[in-house]
């Protein structure tokens, strides 16, 4: 069965609930199990009350819930432009190099991981779009999308996760606002991927969405899945255009 062509509820499972939790990433958020459990229907509920407006969400994928995940997508447009790395060697995701290989003298873990993925990972794109649902008034510019391994060498940095894992998010700053406000804005952003996205900030759990803290991102939000277990890494859920992210896999 095709994602859109059949009602999804508790109990479901397959590809089709895999794409249903990808796109729901940013209400609550689950990992892209297949398996609609409770906090499947979580996700769905919260679409439905936040989204939707409903005043008796009840956590089944009907039409018209299929309807207005797409008229979500629609609303919040991604920019791959200003995702795609800046190297000028890659084609703007990598080379597809490294995989299962470790920064020399490191435990073989996500975080040191020097595979260049072939994309950004779904969840953390349709993460932000609930992101901009739910702060409107925000201005979200992405900072940092994608930066391949040569990208690093030329910057000197050591650190993988924008190898698709990660993106770093900014607000610009108003009229007369200052580094204070920018710092206290990112930290109210924080709190609201905390609540509204089951992000963690720090990488101490696993499978779960994760956020820089503040002492080492004061102005900007940076947002990954490095804490993902190796399943949730495979090459699918990576992307490299709108149309990509946008069409179902299932
Ligand atoms: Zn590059």
């Amino acid at each position: 069965m095709a994602y859109g062509n059949t009602t999804l509820a508790k109990g479901s499972d397959g590809d089709e609930v895999v794409e249903l939790q990808m796109r729901l990433a940013g209400f609550r958020g689950t990992v892209p199990d297949g398996d609609f459990g409770p906090g499947t229907e979580l996700q769905v509920v919260k679409f439905q009350q936040d989204y939707m407006k409903r005043d008796a969400p009840d956590g089944v994928v009907d039409d018209a819930t299929f309807a207005a995940i797409e008229q979500f997508a629609a609303d919040q447009p991604i920019d791959f432009g200003s995702l795609a790395c800046p190297c000028s060697r890659c084609d703007g995701f990598g080379q597809g190099r490294f995989e299962g290989e470790y920064r020399a003298g490191k435990p073989h873990v996500e975080a040191y991981h020097l595979y260049e993925y072939p994309g950004v990972h779904k969840m953390l794109l349709w993460a932000v779009r609930a992101l901009k649902f739910y702060l409107p008034q925000y201005n979200f510019v992405i900072n940092s999308g994608y930066r391949c391994a040569e990208n690093n060498k030329m910057k000197n940095r050591t650190s993988t996760n924008h190898h698709g894992k990660a993106i770093d998010l900014d607000v610009p700053l108003g009229p007369g606002e200052d580094r204070r406000d920018d710092m206290r804005r990112c930290e109210e952003i924080r709190g609201l991927l905390v609540e509204r996205s089951a992000a963690q900030v720090g990488w101490s759990a696993a499978d779960r969405k994760s956020l820089e803290p503040a002492n080492i991102a004061p102005t900007w939000i940076h947002y990954d899945v490095r804490s993902y277990r190796r399943k949730y890494l495979a090459d699918g859920y990576f992307c490299i255009s709108s149309e990509q992210l946008d069409r179902p896999s299932a």
